[in-house]
C-alpha cells in the first residue's frame, strides 16, 4: 500500500475539553507517526482549542472545524467563521456533513458558499456528500453525489486543497455501512466528477459511515478509498489509534 490514507475522526457534539487531553494522551501515546497516513480531529468548536494546544507538537495531525458559517464576522449568534476557528487552531473544516444537510436543513448553496469561506481563508475543506436510504434503493446514489458536489464546488480552483468524503446517510451511526467494493465504486464515480469539474481525479476521497476497528483495513484496502471519517469509533482511544493503524 503506497497511497498516503487520511483517518479523520468527527467527534460531533461530545468531547468537552479536558476529555479532549485525556483522549489525546491515550492516543499519542499508542499512535505512529508515518509519512504513509496522517490523522485529522474535527471537535466541537469549543474543544478545537485545547485539541490544537495539545497537538502543537505534532503538526502533522490536522484540526478542524465541524462546521463554518460562510460570513467571517457579524450578527449569527451560535455560528463559528473561519476566522474564529482559525484563531481557535484549527486548519481545516468539515462542510456540508449530512448532520448539517439534512438535522440542520443546510442547502447546497449554503454548502457551496461555505467551501469557498474555508478554501479562501486558507483551510482545508473536507466537504461530505451522500445519499439517503431512499435515493439509494431508487437507484439515484450517482445523481445525488454528482448534485451535491457539482453544488459545493462551481469555481472552485483545480489546486483547491479538498478532501472529499463519501458518507452514505443510512451509513452514519447505524451500525451498517456500505461493502468495500461499493464504496470503492461510488469513489470511482466521484474521481470522474471531480474530473470533469477540472479538479484533479486524485484528489483524497475518504468513506464515512459505521467504520469500526473491523472493517478499516478492508476499507482503506480499495484502490479507490484514500482514508476514513469516523463518528462513533472515533471517541475511543485505544480504539481510534488501532483504526488509524490499519491499512
Ligand atoms: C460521521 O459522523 O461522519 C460518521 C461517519 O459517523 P459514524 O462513524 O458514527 O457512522
Amino acid at each position: 500500500m503506497n497511497k498516503p490514507l487520511l483517518f479523520a475522526a468527527n467527534w460531533k457534539m461530545q468531547v468537552t475539553p479536558h476529555e479532549a487531553l485525556t483522549f489525546l494522551d491515550t492516543f499519542l501515546a499508542r499512535h505512529e507517526a508515518s509519512a504513509a497516513r496522517s490523522v485529522a480531529f474535527f471537535p466541537s468548536a469549543v474543544t478545537i482549542a485545547a485539541v490544537a494546544s495539545r497537538l502543537a507538537n505534532h503538526p502533522e495531525i490536522i484540526v478542524g472545524a465541524q462546521d463554518v458559517h460562510w460570513e467571517p464576522k457579524g450578527a449569527f449568534t451560535g455560528a463559528t467563521s473561519v476566522p474564529l476557528a482559525k484563531g481557535a487552531g484549527a486548519t481545516a473544516a468539515l462542510i456540508g456533513h449530512s448532520e448539517r444537510r439534512h438535522v440542520f436543513g443546510e442547502t447546497d448553496a449554503e454548502t457551496h458558499r461555505k467551501v469557498r469561506a474555508v478554501l479562501d481563508g486558507g483551510m482545508l475543506a473536507m466537504l461530505c456528500v451522500g445519499e439517503k436510504l431512499e435515493e439509494r434503493e431508487a437507484g439515484n446514489t450517482t445523481a445525488v453525489v454528482e448534485r451535491q458536489l457539482r453544488a459545493a464546488l462551481a469555481g472552485v480552483a483545480p489546486g483547491a486543497n479538498l478532501v472529499v468524503a463519501y458518507e452514505p446517510v443510512w451509513a452514519i451511526g447505524t451500525g451498517k455501512n456500505a461493502t468495500p467494493e461499493d464504496a470503492n465504486a461510488v469513489h470511482a464515480t466521484i474521481r470522474d466528477v471531480l474530473g470533469s469539474l477540472g479538479i484533479p481525479r486524485t484528489t483524497r476521497v475518504l468513506y464515512g459511515g459505521s467504520v469500526k476497528v473491523e472493517n478499516a483495513g478492508a476499507l482503506v484496502g480499495q484502490p479507490e478509498i484514500d482514508g476514513v471519517l469516523v463518528g462513533g469509533a472515533s471517541l475511543e482511544a485505544e480504539g481510534w489509534a488501532r483504526i488509524c493503524a490499519a491499512g
